[in-house]
């Protein structure tokens, strides 16, 4: 299960191709002639956890690490007051697509840290929130970056399907790390699938992910399609990139026959987010929904979507413990998503908060956001 490579200056040990673990070579080669190598892995003090992927340090939420799953918009469960969980099991992406609403991939300026939540305690964790939430749930896996990076998919798609109350299992993916076998794997228990595709032309795909297999993307797609479970295609409309890709992505959703069940596209709207790339001119969504109704009018299929399409409905959410603008206490467990910012744990909840407080320490914090349950502090 473990590769191992090296580079210069340290061991690399590679887990499920996501993990790596540097440990200095010369601490290991004094180490390896006591110890068998597994437990050098696990028990080395000072090793260094990257995200393969996105090269940046990888914090590995269990329930010994203690770290809450609820509360941050990173990783764990966010629940927006509806019959739909979102579930964040890893963040980091193996795209940088010049829209991302979350400055994802290696060439992010704004990402510091990644999180992977082991399966079983996100899995326990999930099991109680569910109880709370009544029946006829959807479990929605996205993340800040690509979901199917996550190394226990399948594993956790296949206890998911199992738990009751638990209707609707569905997914967000770019498709690339997709295949006959992960998606037969997930069969009979993924409900549906949204594949973000928004170029079906090469260069156009260029121009707004930089390397990208187009063809490979179109076939997992038709794989999709073809399997028990659902698909729905999911470009971004970036106005003055993929205007005309717009409707040959309509035309090919329809062609291989997206939307067994659910509607076969949801198409997205371009928005500047404080945190995520900016690129060309971003129209309001009065002009992005009167395009959206010529499409509807030209393939005659419903584009202008509503929570209800998805049998999306209001439910209470789980009480938040905090307040707007209450000052409160923490204690620093992580590195922080972005740069300044830092993982608290705070009345059992994950809080970011920027500070410059080291791991460990205690911060003293004014509660900045509480909406649907993600709390941002600023510390003192
Ligand atoms: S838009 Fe999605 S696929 Fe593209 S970089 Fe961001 S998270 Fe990854």
């Amino acid at each position: 299960m473990l590769e191992e490579i090296e580079d210069k200056e340290e061991k690399i040990f590679v887990f499920r191709d996501i993990v790596e673990i540097r440990i200095p070579k010369k601490d290991y080669e004094r180490l390896i002639r006591r110890h068998k190598r597994d437990y050098i892995v696990s028990t080395y003090e000072n090793k260094r956890i990257l995200n393969r992927v996105t090269g940046r340090e990888l914090v590995f939420v269990s329930r010994e690490s203690g770290i809450p799953l609820l509360g941050h918009s990173a990783f764990g469960i966010i629940d927006r007051g509806t019959n739909l969980l979102q579930v964040r099991c890893i963040s980091g992406c193996n795209l940088n697509c010049i829209f991302c609403s979350v400055d994802e991939g290696r060439n992010s300026k704004t990402r510091k840290t990644d999180y992977l939540v082991d399966p079983d305690y996100l899995l326990g964790e999930l099991k109680k929130i569910v109880e709370l939430k009544g029946d006829g749930l959807e479990i929605h896996l996205d993340a800040q970056g690509e979901p199917a990076l996550y190394p226990y998919l399948e594993y956790l798609v296949e206890k998911v399907s199992k738990i009751k109350n638990v209707e609707v299992i569905s997914m967000q993916t770019n498709g690339i790390l997709l295949n006959e076998k992960r998606i037969s794997a997930m069969e009979g228990k993924m409900t549906r699938i949204n594949l973000s595709i928004s170029a079906t032309t090469e260069e156009v795909a260029k121009r707004l992910h930089g390397a990208y297999p187009v063809q490979k993307v179109l076939e997992i797609a038709e794989l999709i399609a073809n399997s028990k479970i659902d698909l729905l295609i999911a470009p971004v409309w970036v106005p003055g990139y993929n205007d005309d890709e717009i409707p040959k992505i309509i035309e090919f959703a329809l062609k291989i026959g997206a939307g067994k069940r659910f509607p076969p596209l949801g198409i997205q709207k371009y928005v500047p987010y404080r945190f995520g790339r900016k690129v060309g001119k971003s129209i309001s969504f009065r002009e992005f929904y009167e395009k959206l109704k010529l499409l509807e009018e030209e393939f005659g299929i419903k584009l202008i979507l509503k929570p209800e399409d998805f049998g999306i409905e209001r439910r209470p959410t789980i009480p938040n413990p905090f307040k707007r603008g209450e000052i409160c206490y923490g204690r620093v467990v992580a590195e922080g998503r972005v740069h300044g910012e830092k993982l608290c744990i705070s009345k059992d909840r994950s809080v970011a908060i920027i500070s410059d407080k080291k791991i460990g320490e205690v911060v003293k914090f004014e509660v900045l956001r509480i909406e649907d349950g993600i709390i941002v502090g600023k510390g003192f």
